[in-house]
């Protein structure tokens, strides 16, 4: 690490302690942006990037709740507003019990980065709180949400703050915040992301993060004249981004043989068709299974539990040309990586947002794979997001092939410009780089223009 990186982040750590996914996520960024702030000396003098480290504002708060059985939950709620610098706060919120503080920092903290590569004016935000709806009554869901918003609707609006779904925050969460939003606020706004499509959503957007991460596979490897056709893919996840990453590939002629959750993996050496998808989909979204249920169902497949004592995860050690991590932060290794590189994986587009861990990326980066990091490879979601805004302020929606389109063409956009940053830099190939000083200039300029603020 250059002298400079190791100073901020010694900074870093003592202002942020105990927060190492926001230290992985600055360092990571740090690293590649020596490259801009010894060429262009005025973002250092101006203090862009500490600037950048620090969110505008950080919102912590109660959220009380009664259960079915009328006892009181008290849970915690966030929105971290990160950056406004090109247009107001954007980012999803994520409801899962394992989220802190931290975990938020950095995905608001990528998120900046990410909404400035779409080319669409979007500032960074994320949100959540540390809530698990696994197991909940559709009426906990619904009074939790209601909790939740009674306290965020202070904080958002359609010009100032745009929240959207994550993990643990789907279709069902966004139409349970909406409509407490709309109750307390008495107006009809495109505040919320990821809205039903009978009250002002976007078509496309539930499809768009995972099939954004194709995309961005696909242009990564027209780059070799190579194409999805007959490719064997790993997928991790089972949720809205794995989902829509396998229809995808199932359209493109690929074989997705893996999903998972946080139980376990199934592994389909035949590969995931269209009716195995239609279980998936029905398991995961409306029974609200295990995974684990796919392999009873087809018995070609095989399940393997997550037993959580193994240094490495077993979905990653299967034969394969791509994979799609579409899980959470850190599912792989550098041992993850090394494994995949040993089966003959050379394309990763990572659907989740930092998948992979810095040792892990490094194995990627010197193996000279085709790496698409998150904040280039996933920002379909946030993209389309961005489409919902507009058609919602014009009061019109688009048709599926238009959003499809309008995605494809951001896709090809931020694949185009990550490669060019990369280059040049003179890092050739280097999407990591290239996709952390696009998105960096573009804010960094903005930030100069407003001045200190
Ligand atoms: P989701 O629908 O809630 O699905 C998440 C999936 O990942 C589930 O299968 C879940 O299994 C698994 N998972 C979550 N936490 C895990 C953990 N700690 N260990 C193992 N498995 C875990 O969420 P999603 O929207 O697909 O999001 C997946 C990833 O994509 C996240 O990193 C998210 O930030 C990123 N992303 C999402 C979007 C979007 O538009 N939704 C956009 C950009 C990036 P369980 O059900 O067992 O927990």
């Amino acid at each position: 690490m250059k002298d400079d990186v190791l100073e901020l982040m010694a900074r870093v750590k003592t202002k942020n302690p105990c927060e190492p996914e926001f230290h992985q996520a600055v360092q990571e960024v740090a690293e590649s942006l020596t490259l801009v702030l010894d060429r262009h000396p005025e973002y250092r003098e101006a203090k862009v990037l500490e600037r950048m480290i620090e969110p505008e504002r950080v919102v912590m708060f109660r959220v009380p709740w009664e259960d079915d059985q009328n006892e009181i939950h008290i849970n915690r709620g966030f929105r971290i507003e990160m950056n406004s610098a090109i247009g107001p706060y954007k980012g999803g919120l994520r409801f899962h019990p394992s989220v802190n503080l931290g975990i938020l920092k950095f995905l608001a903290f990528e998120q900046v980065f990410k909404n400035s590569l779409t080319t669409l004016p979007m500032g960074g935000g994320k949100g959540g709180s540390d809530f698990d709806p696994k197991g909940r009554s559709d009426n906990e869901v619904m009074r939790f949400c209601q909790a939740f918003m009674a306290e965020l609707s202070r904080h958002i609006g359609p010009y100032r703050d745009v929240p959207a779904g994550d993990i643990g925050v789907g279709s069902r969460e966004i139409g349970y915040l909406f409509g407490m939003y709309k109750k307390l606020r008495n107006e009809f706004t495109g505040v919320l992301t990821g809205k039903g499509i009978g009250w002002g959503g976007s078509l496309i957007r539930p499809e768009a993060t995972g099939y954004g991460a194709v995309y961005f596979a696909a242009e990564m490897l027209n780059t070799r004249n190579e194409d999805l056709t007959g490719k064997v893919c790993l997928v991790s996840g089972s949720g809205n981004v794995a989902q829509y990453t396998v229809e995808k590939l199932i359209e493109m002629g690929a074989r997705t043989v893996t999903l998972s959750d946080s139980s376990g993996y199934i592994y389909d050496e035949a590969g995931i068709d269209r009716e195995k998808l239609a279980f998936l989909m029905d398991l995961k979204n409306v029974r609200r299974g295990r995974i684990s249920e796919y392999a009873d169902k087809f018995k070609d497949a095989i399940y393997i539990a997550d037993d959580g004592t193994r240094d490495h995860h077993p979905l990653w050690n299967h034969p394969a040309e791509c994979a799609f991590p579409s899980a959470t932060q850190n599912e792989i290794s550098e041992k993850d990586a090394e494994n995949m590189l040993r089966n003959g994986v050379y394309v990763v587009s990572e659907g989740a947002n930092m998948p992979t861990t810095i040792g892990g990326v490094r194995r990627f980066l010197d193996a000279g794979i085709l790496f698409g990091p998150g904040k280039a490879a996933n920002a379909g979601g946030v993209a389309t997001s961005g489409l919902e805004m507009a058609q919602n302020s014009m009061r019109i929606s688009w048709t599926r092939e238009e959003v499809d389109a309008r995605l494809q063409g951001i896709m090809k956009a931020i694949h185009k410009t990550c490669r060019a940053t990369a280059e040049r830099f003179g890092t050739p190939g280097n999407y990591v780089n290239g996709a952390n000083i696009a998105g960096f200039l573009k804010v960094a300029n903005a930030m100069l223009d407003q001045g200190v603020v």
